[in-house]
């Protein structure tokens, strides 16, 4: 499970979240929720760049940006996450490593304000990679992890859309899972994601979020990798190692394997998008919808952020 480290190349921190790919246009969404969620974007760059700036690793930074935005009712990850076809609400979350690829993931639990930390516990405390449903939720209860009540996570906004027929599957993502990936000032890279997943999922409905080398991969030798997007695309990709073994093996650049992926995912009927952060160098911040919540920031860059294709 567990490999040797890879030797790190020189280089100074940087770091990339996003909020969720979908088909948001300016005309669609309101001033007021743009400006809400480009706040909570630049609130979970600073909590990771907090941590970078001072050495701290970058799996700390991940988990950090991605609890900040799992607050964030703006977006489909803890609080604000959206409903089931029975109106709960059901989350899933990974966390990856890059110096030592050990990852943690959790899926369908419903009690954990942060899923993020839950992965990580995973990760840190168990001998397993990923724990789900009541077995997850019983774990948490086994760590210091704040519980709140399944109804803490339901907005009112999420309450409307459930009332106005949320039960309904729905494919056209227009909620955000979140996602950040990290580079440290000793080269290391980590991923991490957070999702509730679809609208009106059933069945135990789990997609790439928390499949470590779908919707969350890291591997110092190459990159660390968040995505979101249609879920079922993105697994059958195998999306984010493919995008890793396309620079690792195959010297592709991070840009074109980004971009290959996506092609991919595209011409399946999916869509999405992908932040990934290399061993060295600027991330890339990529999607194939008309928006995907992002921003980045790094020792040298101030934090940008951006909404829509023409940001
Ligand atoms: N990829 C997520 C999922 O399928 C959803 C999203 O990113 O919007 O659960």
């Amino acid at each position: 499970m567990s490999a040797a480290p890879v030797t790190a190349a020189p280089t100074t921190w940087s770091l990339a979240v996003h909020g969720g790919a979908g088909g948001m246009s300016p005309a669609t969404l309101s001033a007021a929720a743009q400006a809400a969620a480009r706040a909570a974007l630049h609130t979970a760059l600073a909590a990771g760049a907090a941590i970078l700036r001072d050495g701290g690793g970058a799996i700390d930074a991940v988990a950090a940006a991605v609890a900040v935005l799992e607050d964030a009712p703006q977006f489909n990850a803890g609080h604000g996450a959206v409903f089931t076809a029975d109106g709960t609400v059901e989350l899933d979350a990974a966390i990856m490593d890059g110096r030592n690829r050990r990852a943690g993931a959790v899926a369908r639990v419903t009690r954990t304000r942060h899923p993020v930390d839950l992965a990580r516990a995973v990760m840190a405390r168990t001998p397993h990679v990923m724990l789900a449903g009541v077995g997850a939720d019983a774990f948490a209860l086994t760590t210091e992890l704040e519980q709140v009540a399944n109804d803490w996570f339901k907005t009112p906004e999420r309450r409307r859309q459930f009332a106005e027929g949320g039960a309904t599957f729905d494919r056209a993502m227009k909620y955000g899972t979140v996602g950040a990936v990290a580079r440290d000032n000793d080269g290391h890279v980590a991923a991490a994601t957070s999702t509730g997943g679809v609208t009106g999922k059933k069945w135990g409905r789990i997609g790439d979020s928390p499949i470590i080398g779908a919707g969350t991969y890291a591997d110092d030798r190459a990159c660390a990798v968040s995505a979101t997007g249609s879920g079922e695309d993105f697994l059958c990709a195998v999306a984010g190692h493919e995008v890793a073994a396309q620079v690792r093996l195959a010297g592709q650049s991070l840009t074109a394997a980004v971009r290959a992926v996506l092609d991919e995912v595209a011409a399946g009927g999916g869509a999405g998008g992908m932040i990934a952060m290399p061993r060295t160098g600027e991330p890339v911040l990529t999607f194939t919808t008309t928006a995907m919540y992002r921003g980045s920031v790094a020792a040298d860059t101030p934090a940008t952020v951006a909404i829509f294709a023409e940001d």
